[in-house]
């Protein structure tokens, strides 16, 4: 049997009119003999709305609870959905995560996938029933609820697509496919209609939350093709396969700019500058299972310096309480935080190539009077932190600075 898993996001099950039209879709690509499984989001908005919830209650709430609390908005859309396709006269079935036996490890909020169950799935598409799962969830050994990570619910549909061994995992969303930066900010922004999965990981894992970064991840280990398209209209989308003309890939210097808000800068200053005390102070922050992103360390001023480090907003009451323990345990001076910054990147496997590339990219900031605080870089991007409110200008001159609107290949 060909199987084809679809994914709806927040926007596209957004009301019951949208559902109702999801239903629709669905029913209308349903081909016989072909398995159907249908994986939904949560309502657009519900998932922060659940959260704002619980931080009104505490700023640092238990992490089991918080996903016993943000795995509901998915169980709420896939019942809903089932309907919608029931009601039209087609058999369906909705399951969550824990009755698909998706098992995760422990680490809550944002959990990774090691096993699903598919036996109730294959069971279910051999009736010729649609199945619809909710997104984002899963179980771990303690038979605790976990969850996915923000944008998990691309990983639950891609994780599927692997072990149901689907011909096609298509990602349905608000915007006609993968473009060269959010077509919100750049107007202007090129729709690709394939890209690799090195360069979609890349861009996925830097901001573009198109598509969730480990959903990338386990397409390229799978080797699931991914189909990303709006569910607004019927036309293709973006392909996101192997690399295969590698040559015309390497043309395109820079495939993509991408922006994130989502992260918070902390400095611990007067760190006295001797062996073992960066290890001390990143082990604890990894110990707490807190993934620290960019890391810069000022030069050594008699003996003392300052090291500033990037971590996911979610992250920084935890990060900064920790922080100020071990400030005291090593003896330095105090925790500054700084929430108001913006990491933009570039992103092309090309640049491996080209030389030049992070010099093109500094100067059209500089142009743009935008500051840069940090830098980092590894073969196929650059990324830069700035002010927050120099993000989306510093999107939009970079997209120009390397003619993106233009030189794409296709
Ligand atoms: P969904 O609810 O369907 O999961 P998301 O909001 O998570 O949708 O992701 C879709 C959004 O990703 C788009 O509305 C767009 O603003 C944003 N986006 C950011 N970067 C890109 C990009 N390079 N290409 C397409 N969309 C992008
Ligand atoms: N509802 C979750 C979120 O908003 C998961 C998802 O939409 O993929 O992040
Ligand atoms: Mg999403």
């Amino acid at each position: 049997m060909n199987i084809t898993v679809q994914k709806y996001g927040g926007t596209s099950v957004a009301d019951i009119e949208r559902i109702k039209d999801v239903a629709r879709r669905v029913i209308r690509s349903k081909k016989p003999d072909q398995g159907l499984v249908v994986v939904v989001s949560a309502m657009e908005g519900t998932t922060d709305d659940l959260i704002r919830r619980a931080e009104e209650i505490t700023p640092v709430p238990s992490e089991r609870e918080m996903d016993q609390l943000i795995s509901t908005g998915e169980q709420i859309s896939a019942a809903l959905l089932t309907m919608a396709i029931q009601y039209a006269g087609f058999p369906a079935v909705s399951l969550t995560g824990i009755q698909v036996g998706i098992l995760t490890d422990d680490s809550h909020t944002k959990a990774r996938i090691f096993k699903i169950d598919p036996r109730k799935i294959f069971e279910l598409l051999d009736q010729d029933t649609i199945v619809v799962v909710a997104g984002f969830q899963g179980i771990n050994l303690k038979k605790d609820v976990t969850t996915l990570g923000r944008g998990g619910s691309d990983t639950t549909a891609v994780a599927l697509a692997a072990v149901l061994k689907a011909e096609v995992c298509e990602i349905y969303t608000d915007v006609a496919g993968v473009y060269t930066a959010d077509p919100r900010i750049v107007p202007g922004a090129f729709k690709l209609d394939r890209i690799s999965y090195d360069e979609m990981l890349e861009l996925a894992s830097l901001g573009a939350k198109v598509i969730q970064n480990r959903a990338v991840e386990f397409a390229k280990k799978f080797h699931v093709t991914l189909h990303v398209r709006s569910s607004f209209i019927e036309d293709e989308g973006t392909f996101v396969t192997e690399e295969v003309d590698t040559m015309s890939m390497e043309q395109v210097v820079i495939r993509g700019v991408t922006l994130t808000l989502d992260e918070a800068k902390l400095t611990i200053t007067l760190v006295p500058d001797t062996p073992g005390i960066a290890a001390h102070i990143f082990k604890s922050i990894a110990q707490a299972n807190i993934n620290v992103d960019m890391i810069i360390q000022n030069v050594s001023e008699k003996g003392f310096t300052d090291v500033s480090f990037t971590v996911p907003r979610p992250e920084l009451v935890k990060t900064k309480n920790l922080l100020e323990n071990i400030s005291g345990e090593i003896r330095a001076g105090k925790v500054t935080v700084e929430e108001k910054i913006a990491k933009v990147s570039i992103v092309g496997v090309g640049m491996k190539s080209h030389p030049g590339v992070a010099a093109i990219m500094f100067e059209a900031l500089a142009e743009e009077g935008i500051n840069i605080m940090m830098i980092s870089t590894s073969e196929i991007k650059i990324s830069c932190v700035v002010r927050a409110k120099d993000g989306e200008r510093a999107v939009r001159a970079l997209h120009q600075a390397f003619d993106l609107d233009r030189k794409q290949s296709k």
